[in-house]
């Protein structure tokens, strides 16, 4: 699977990805969620290079544990 099609896997908008604040505005897509304790539920998003960052190192922890790997889930509830 190329980085376009996991790519494609996310709903993108403009958003600050939480590693390139620098960048301003950008395209992201939600990589997860946060509770803090005073705020319920926050989204993190990531832009592209991070989603893709993140999807390699899901998919090189699933070839170690000899788990399965599924991309384009970053942003579900694990379980
Ligand atoms: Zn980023």
């Amino acid at each position: 699977m190329d980085r376009q099609q996991i790519l494609d896997l996310y709903d993108w908008a403009l958003g600050i990805c939480f590693r390139h604040p620098s960048r301003g505005r950008v395209q992201t897509a939600v990589v997860g969620t946060i509770h803090p304790a005073d705020d319920g539920e926050r989204q993190v998003r990531g832009c592209a290079d991070c989603v893709i960052a993140i999807e390699d190192m899901r998919r090189e922890a699933a070839a170690r544990t000899g788990g399965e790997y599924v991309p384009g889930r970053l942003g579900e509830c694990p379980g």
